[in-house]
């Protein structure tokens, strides 16, 4: 029996991309049936560029995305089954925030509001599109959801604390440190826009795997992961601890997400050892050096002075930490030098079980609590 776990097994018996003796099928799924034609084999499965139908889940050639519909699935939660009283509370108190924290949560929920749309939209309008295989597009189905539940957190939030929704919404287009990310990151994903573009070339597939990298692991694997430190930062001092636990629900989402999108890009690299070119590596490795002090100033913006536990400086420093760990999840030589993690406490964030008793709001036993595993 072919084990396709084994990535191994699966890419000895691969097609190579361009051979010619057959098109590549219709990469939407909505083109016409071909009555009659040859059943999918799970060699003719591929990350981009398949011919194997992908109207077509079953056989399954990649377990790990089907595990990782799994794991979000059981996974599932929604914003308003958290309390927000003591949060309500807190906001309304004179005293109760700085107002550097309160420049600090106001600026973190801005840049998030708009960042789980722009993510979502990137997955359905062009990442769906182009990775050619149903058990991908299965969890990419599941992600959309659950960037849509992320979206409705903000909206959430936004209404329990009576905040300005106008003023939060917009600030990815009028705070200068939350538009440069974004701005930066749409850029990678305007050649998948184009109507007319098609993978098949090494300089499309390149282009399909710089829109993974600038969402995958950099929005969602670099920028969320300090969005994330700054608010459960507050919530491990007590403070906004309904939104803390909102976090630590997206956190476990984001990480399953993240590391989707590595596998994504590892088995893209995987069966088309073409693209990963030293040149090209050294182009991803200095996306992420540029995200990285693009966060840095982000950071200076949100927390010009600091506060108990967290300031720039640290954050820049934890930026530098995980860009080094995504280099390395995607086999690149580190971009910055080593440093210890300052926010230890970040893996133990993502752990709900552990952490039930560590914000005195409810907490729902989940199935399934394991982000640990997947980062
Ligand atoms: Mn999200
Ligand atoms: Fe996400």
């Amino acid at each position: 029996m072919l084990d396709w776990s084994d990535p191994k097994a699966a890419a000895a018996t691969i097609h190579p991309a361009f051979a010619g003796d057959l098109p590549p099928a219709d990469a939407t799924g909505l083109g016409t049936i071909e009555r009659g034609g040859g059943r999918v084999r799970v060699d003719d499965k591929r990350m981009i560029n398949a011919r194997a139908d992908v109207n077509q889940l079953l056989p399954l050639k990649y377990r790990w995305a089907w595990e990782k519909y799994l794991a979000g699935c059981n996974n599932h939660w929604m914003p308003t089954e958290v309390s927000m009283q003591a949060d309500i509370a807190l906001w309304k108190s004179k005293d109760g925030l700085t107002d550097d924290e309160r420049r600090m949560i106001k600026r973190n929920l801005g840049f998030f509001a708009a960042s789980e749309s722009l993510v979502a939209n990137n997955i359905v309008l062009a990442i769906y599109r182009h990775l050619t295989n149903p058990e991908c597009r299965q969890y990419l189905l599941r992600q959309a959801f659950e960037e849509a539940v992320h979206t409705h957190t903000f909206q959430y939030i936004v209404e329990s604390l009576s905040l300005d929704e106008v003023e939060l919404f917009n600030m990815y287009r009028e705070v200068p440190s939350i538009t440069d990310k974004a701005a930066w990151a749409l850029k990678h994903t305007q050649h998948l826009d184009d109507p007319d573009f098609r993978t098949g070339t090494p300089e499309a597939d390149q282009a399909f795997l710089r829109d993974l990298v600038a969402f995958y692991v950099i929005f969602e694997g670099m920028w969320f992961y300090t969005g994330f430190a700054q608010i459960l930062s507050l919530g491990r001092r007590n403070k906004m601890v309904g939104i803390a636990e909102q976090y630590q629900y997206i956190l476990r989402d984001e990480s399953i997400h993240l590391n989707f999108g590595i596998d994504v890009i590892n088995q893209i690299k995987h069966e088309n050892p073409h693209l990963w070119t030293p040149a090209f590596q050294d182009e991803v490795r200095g996306m992420i050096r540029t995200a990285a002090e693009l966060e840095a100033s982000y950071g200076r913006d949100t927390m010009p002075r600091g506060f108990l536990g967290l300031n720039a400086a640290l954050c820049e420093t934890y930026m530098h930490f995980i860009a080094n760990r995504r280099c390395a999840q995607l086999g690149l030589q580190p971009v910055f030098a080593e440093v210890e993690n300052p926010f230890p406490w970040m893996s133990e964030a993502m752990d709900l079980k552990k952490e039930k008793n560590f914000f005195e709001t409810r907490v729902i036993e989940y199935q399934n609590g394991g982000a640990l595993a997947w980062d």
